[in-house]
């Protein structure tokens, strides 16, 4: 199973800042790993005419509807038009301060999956859950969402709150633990495919490899550190 290692752009950069990134980008065969870009939507295309083989393409986002009156929405059958390949579903921003429930998540990762895009559902807990000891629990509601898709291809990232956009890095060991979770969670509820658990939060280039060494995190999503090339550079080659 290769390791995935994504960047997720949020609503950051224009058409110049993608060339510029491009431009500054190092290409490597991607042999032992996939790398994919989430951009803003309009970014789509222009972002994929500069990917080469190995290197992926994602929405943030998508709907959990296939068309219809649905003002400012994004269908995943689009999505797949635009030559994606992957989609975040879940993210921690989505849930948070736009207020999208667990309940319509497995809706998109189904409407996603008939699309032909693979999902990438995201997972975590807020700081005082953890503190409370609630983040098994928390994390074991938001993986509810998936129940009836057990036989569908899908990634998980787990993403504590706590450590999006925070500087502050889960521990290696506590990542770890929440991964051993989520994966017995997936072979206790039966899933069939194999499903890569990646970690988010505050990734940056002097902690990636630490991160990667633990060999139930199958590979990293990456926000604000994923905005410069080299430093996205350094963490995709990290190991
Ligand atoms: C993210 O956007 O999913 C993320 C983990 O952000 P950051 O790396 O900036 O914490």
């Amino acid at each position: 199973m290769k390791r995935l290692v994504c960047a997720n752009w949020k609503m950051y950069k224009v058409k110049s800042d993608v060339k510029s990134f491009f431009e500054r980008w190092e290409r490597y065969e991607m042999i032992d790993k996939e790398i994919v870009f989430f951009p803003q939507f309009p970014l789509l295309e222009f972002v994929k005419s500069f990917l080469t083989k190995g290197e992926k393409l994602g929405g943030q986002n998508c709907s959990d509807k296939k068309e219809g009156a649905f003002t400012g929405e994004v269908s995943p059958y689009l999505l797949k038009d635009c030559g994606c390949d992957y989609v975040l579903i879940g993210h921690s921003e989505r849930r948070h301060i736009f207020l999208e429930k667990n309940e319509i998540m497995g809706g998109k990762i189904l409407n996603a999956i008939n699309a032909g895009l693979k999902p990438l559902y995201c997972v975590g807990e807020k700081l005082e859950e953890r503190e409370a000891g609630k983040t098994i629990e928390v994390i074991f509601n938001q993986l509810d969402a998936l129940k009836g898709l057990e036989n569908v291809e899908f990634d998980i990232a787990y993403e504590p709150v706590w450590a999006i956009g925070t500087g502050k890095v889960a521990k290696k060991e506590d990542a770890s633990f929440v991964h051993t979770k989520i994966k017995e969670f997936l072979s206790k509820n039966d899933f069939k495919k194999e499903i890569r658990v990646l970690y988010g939060g505050s990734v940056k280039k002097e902690n990636a490899r630490e991160l990667l060494s633990a060999d139930n995190i199958d590979g990293l999503l990456v926000g604000g550190a994923s905005l410069d090339p080299e430093e996205f550079y350094r963490i995709a080659t990290s190991i």
